[in-house]
């Protein structure tokens, strides 16, 4: 358990649910491991173990598998078990 005092904010660890900002502080900036595709300098592929880039904390961050329902439908709030 990482120890991170002195922050204004709580740095916690809410990893383990993709989430496609911050759950702690709505934050949208997730710092996370990516792959640059080398032909179009575009992401090409993201790594899902990061933190928060505003209040440090541990998240997961989704991919287009993660999103409700299936991509394309809308979100019915239902957790994943
Ligand atoms: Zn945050």
């Amino acid at each position: 358990m990482a120890v991170n005092g002195g922050d204004e904010f709580p740095s916690m660890d809410v990893s383990g649910i993709p989430t496609p900002v911050c759950p702690v502080c709505g934050g949208e900036w997730l710092v996370i491991p990516v792959k640059f595709c080398k032909e179009s300098y575009t992401i090409g592929m993201w790594g899902t173990n990061g933190h928060c880039f505003e209040c440090k904390s541990q998240i997961t961050a989704c991919t287009p598998l993660d999103f409700p329902n299936g991509w394309g439908m809308g979100p019915e709030g239902e957790t994943n078990g």
